[in-house]
């Protein structure tokens, strides 16, 4: 049996929770949502890095057609609020209070910056608040952006020390090649040492920023500073408790912390 952690980040990716027409998929949140409760219930930390706004707004602004960075900050601004009254409702059922923290990739750079947003994290776990984070799509500028909520979620679970880090993709993990394609194998364990990255596929997800290759980079990464990071489908049943409970056996990808911390 392996120790239960006492805090952990979970990243939830835009093609999670959004339905194929763009819309949010509340049921799917509704399930995640009842599960980091339980989680909660166990005595766990969780910091919940969520995407889903810019996909959201585009939902619900679908007149708008364009891609320009105007529209982008339009639907991250109309689509955050939407994201963060869901999960304030749903964790709410549970009597969780939530805090949404919108945060750029400035705040994890600059030192004063980076004890500034600790500070505020801690307090919030310490008052038993569930952080609900995701970037500041309204105000990031191109140049400092981070890659995807992929590396916003390897950036906290180092700043919170966080023991382990969830991220919760379409996908069951990482495989051995095409997902879609007949042969193509789920990797159950990556080690330290391993060079997964020839398998990945480039390819970028349908509404999120990042794709297989970069979670596979943050988690490489994540993993050597001695965190050990999870990737599983989001949208299977029970999927947080049984990689979190029994990961030898749920199917996800492992990637093992290296011990030199
Ligand atoms: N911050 C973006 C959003 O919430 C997602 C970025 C990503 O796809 O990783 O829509």
């Amino acid at each position: 049996m392996m120790k239960q952690p006492k805090r952990i980040a979970v990243k939830v990716g835009s093609n999670v929770l959004t339905r194929p027409d763009g819309r949010l998929d509340i049921a799917r949140m509704a399930a995640l949502v009842d599960q980091i409760a339980e989680l909660r219930h166990r005595g766990i930390e969780v910091l919940l890095i969520s995407s889903g706004a810019v996909a959201s707004g585009r939902g619900a602004l679908s007149s708008l057609k364009d891609e320009s960075v105007a529209s982008r900050q339009l639907f991250a601004a109309v689509g955050q609020a939407k994201l963060i009254e869901h999960y304030y409702d749903l964790f709410q059922e549970y009597g969780i209070i939530v805090g949404q923290i919108l945060t750029t990739k400035e705040n994890f750079i600059n030192e004063t910056l980076h004890a500034n947003q600790m500070r505020c994290m801690t307090a919030m776990l310490d008052n038993g608040i569930v952080p609900v984070i995701n970037e500041n799509d309204t105000v990031s500028v191109e140049e400092l952006m981070f890659t995807d909520n992929d590396e916003l979620s390897g950036l906290v679970a180092r700043m919170m020390k966080t023991e382990l880090l969830i991220i919760l993709s379409n996908v069951d993990g990482v495989f051995t090649g095409n997902p879609d394609e007949p042969g193509s194998e789920l990797i159950h364990d990556v080690y330290p040492d391993d060079d997964y990255t020839q398998y990945v596929s480039s390819s970028k997800s349908k509404y999120g920023r990042g794709g297989m290759l970069t979670k596979m980079k943050t988690a490489l990464g994540v993993a050597a500073d001695g965190i050990e990071v999870r990737i599983a489908n989001g949208r299977r049943q029970d999927v947080l408790l049984e990689v979190l409970t029994d990961p030898e056996n749920a199917r996800c990808t492992r990637f093992h912390a290296s011990k030199k911390k």
